[in-house]
């Protein structure tokens, strides 16, 4: 009787277990989602920040710009960079 009852115990005993261990595994997996979006959150963030500072170097003047604002101009395999049309321009009129 009294091996019955411990063996009923331990089987509760071992159901709770499982059942706390499910329980951390999915707050685990939920706290590794919130985790994933901040960290997604902060990557645009500095992503938008790179693109800010992202400069790139016009072939023509040497002046820096920002990637978004500049001009690149693809040659036969290389691409060349302008910080305006006017340097496109006077690099094409050079040649
Ligand atoms: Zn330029």
């Amino acid at each position: 009787m009294g091996f019955i009852i411990r063996g009923v115990v331990i089987l509760i005993i071992f159901a709770f277990v499982v059942y706390v261990f499910k329980a951390i595994a999915r707050l685990t997996h939920h706290m590794r989602g919130t985790v994933r979006d901040v960290r997604t959150l902060r990557d645009q963030i500095a992503g938008r920040g790179t693109v800010n500072e992202e400069m790139v170097r016009c072939v023509n003047c040497g002046a820096f710009v920002a990637s978004r604002d500049a001009l690149t101009v693809s040659a036969r395999n290389s691409s060349r960079t302008f910080c305006s049309q006017e340097c496109v321009s006077a690099r094409v009129q050079n040649r």
